[in-house]
């Protein structure tokens, strides 16, 4: 039985740490520029109203009358989760998605791919997942980075926008959008309390098929992530000289500018958070409790969901500085002069 959480869920209770820090550091390098934050804020209210109009031309507004069984099953999870029930609407297309937009006047669009091949469950766990994506404000600089090469566009005609388009900006922008959907698999967990619906999601947005379906094993998806975890860590441990050569491959560079979260990460992340005493106290009402409780970022939360090549740079140069430092101590050491006459 699924119950209903209790009043006054924030996103900050449930959020991930590193989309925390994420989107803490993008408001940073945003707020810079006071013309950046003031054009970005009317952007924000103009992007929800120019998304909701291009839908209701576009796409079909489901509701207790049209396309009942699945606005239902939006009813029920924004119940859930305390949250109000957002527009929805159902656009027809052949690719697996759906997305979310707004503060004041929130909307989900859900694609027919995905209503068409998904279960019920997992269907339930991606209403949930954008559901937490508006529960955390995450929408405007999601819809922001989705759009990035759209929006790129305005610079030229634009030129006070160019800020909101530096490569520093785009680098956490992208960076922050992979964490963001973190907190929305939380929400997901949170929405549906299904941890299976929450990994089968996932590990169908990572390659799906309807032919495929019934043969798609989560276990299987589970070994696989181990996989990538344990070839992540052994690049962590090369040697600064091998680390700095796999930060600029073409695998680590493609990733930084790219949108695409790693689903063997997403897995990871929300099966251990699954049975954190974070999730226990959310669920028991605790939200006090559970914010306090919230696991810290590990270095290796670092590496596996690597922060922009900016960022790590910094952390490998004084690597670097510390090896070098350590190097000349020895070499000191080596002339410093004894007493002891043993050792001359
Ligand atoms: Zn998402």
């Amino acid at each position: 039985m699924v119950q209903k959480l209790r009043h006054g869920l924030s996103g900050e209770q449930f959020a991930h740490p590193l989309d925390r820090a994420g989107i803490q550091r993008l408001t940073d390098l945003m707020a810079k520029s006071k013309v950046t934050k003031n054009l970005t804020e009317n952007m924000h209210a103009e992007a929800e109203e120019q998304f909701y109009l291009l839908n209701l031309a576009d796409n079909t507004k489901l509701s207790e009358l049209q396309g009942s069984s699945v606005y239902r099953l939006v009813q029920e999870i924004a119940e859930i989760l305390d949250t109000p029930i957002p527009s929805v609407f159902l656009d027809t297309t052949s690719e697996v998605n759906a997305y979310a937009l707004g503060g004041t006047n929130p909307s989900i669009v859900l694609t027919s791919a995905l209503v068409d091949t998904f279960p019920e469950p997992a269907l339930r766990a991606v209403i949930a997942h954008e559901l937490g994506h508006i529960i955390c404000s995450h929408t405007f600089y999601r819809l922001l980075a989705e759009n990035f090469e759209w929006f790129s566009k305005l610079v030229s005609l634009i030129p006070i926008l160019c800020p909101l388009f530096s490569l520093g900006v785009q680098w956490a922008l992208f960076d922050w959008y992979r964490k963001s959907e973190l907190s929305g698999d939380r929400a997901a967990l949170l929405g549906t309390q299904d941890l299976e619906a929450v990994q089968n999601c996932i590990l169908r947005l990572a390659g799906g098929s309807s032919r495929l379906g019934n043969e798609l094993r989560i276990p299987e998806f589970i070994e696989q992530a181990k996989e990538f975890q344990e070839k992540m860590k052994a690049k962590r441990e090369q040697n600064i000289k091998e680390r700095i050569k796999f930060l600029f491959s073409d695998f680590m560079l493609q990733h930084a500018i790219s949108t695409h979260p790693w689903p063997a990460v997403r897995l990871q992340e929300i099966s251990s958070w699954a049975s954190s005493k974070q999730y226990a106290l959310l669920l028991a009402g605790d939200y006090e409790s559970a914010l306090a409780a919230a696991p810290v970022p590990t270095d290796e939360d670092r590496f596996t969901l690597p922060a922009p090549p900016g960022e790590d740079i910094k952390e490998y140069v004084k690597d670097l500085g510390k090896v070098a430092g350590d190097a000349l101590k020895g070499l000191f050491k080596r002339s410093e002069p004894t007493d002891d006459p043993d050792k001359k």
